[in-house]
């Protein structure tokens, strides 16, 4: 129910437990954090309060400077661990909001091709999508290009990649989502209430964009794959 994203210059496990705890509001029954580090992909989940999360972290610590959390509120498969995001699949990790409604017709094409579903979620078929494009040969933005298009529903979505420690993907489509831009830092989240603590200067992506975020900045393309500007504004919300 709630989505962040941070592309650090420190420690991002904090941070993205802060930001969800903004997000706290919309209500969840799950959470949960992947981040890359030394090149490799690895997450944390619980159920129920961020205590939970941020109690595995204390116990089980994530390292990492770039990262993605979220905040579940469960539409396929009911709360638990194995249905928490992020979802992983091979080399991809990835943290929805909404709903996919052709999972079905996904999950069916990619278990006659051999994937092994661990979870509930029709958030799974996303990342089980995307691995298998990585699995042909494509790159990081190929494969969530080319997952972008096989997806039907309303969404807000972000892709993480294991090796990749200055990307994450967004999408959205029907769900908000803004960038946040800092100092040699970018940052992701449901809303900019989420990111204040951060930032206040918000880009918001518009119906159908999705974006390629790297420390350096934003590239940012409409539902038709053409790179756009989108305005960034200063917000003011109290922290
Ligand atoms: N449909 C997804 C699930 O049930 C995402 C739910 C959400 O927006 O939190 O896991």
């Amino acid at each position: 129910c709630g989505i962040v994203g941070v592309l650090g210059d420190h420690e991002v496990s904090p941070l993205i437990l802060d930001a969800l705890k903004r997000l706290e509001y919309r209500g969840y029954d799950s959470a949960g954090i992947a981040t890359v580090n030394r090149g490799k992909l690895d997450r944390r989940r619980a159920v129920g309060k961020l205590i939970n999360l941020s109690d595995t972290l204390v116990h089980d610590p994530l390292p990492g400077r770039v990262g993605i959390g979220h905040t579940r509120w469960a539409t396929h498969g009911g709360p638990s661990v194995a249905n928490a995001h992020p979802h992983r699949a091979g080399r991809v990790a990835v943290v929805h909001n909404g709903i996919i409604e052709n999972f079905r017709v996904l999950r069916d094409e990619l278990t006659l091709q051999g994937a092994e579903f661990s979870s509930e979620t029709d958030t799974e078929t996303i990342v089980q999508l995307t691995s298998r494009y990585l699995d042909q040969g494509m790159t990081p933005v190929q494969a969530a290009r080319a997952t972008l298009k096989r997806l039907e529903g309303a969404f807000a979505l972000a892709f993480l990649f294991d090796g990749e420690e200055d990307l994450i993907i967004c999408a959205r489509r029907g769900s908000p989502l803004c960038i946040g831009h800092g100092a040699g830092e970018m940052y992701l989240g449901s809303d900019a209430i989420a990111l204040a603590e951060m930032t206040d200067r918000i880009t918001y992506l518009e119906e159908g964009d999705w974006a390629i975020l790297t420390r350096a900045g934003a590239q940012i393309f409409d539902a038709e794959d053409q790179q756009t500007a989108r305005p960034m504004t200063r917000i003011n919300v109290d922290t």
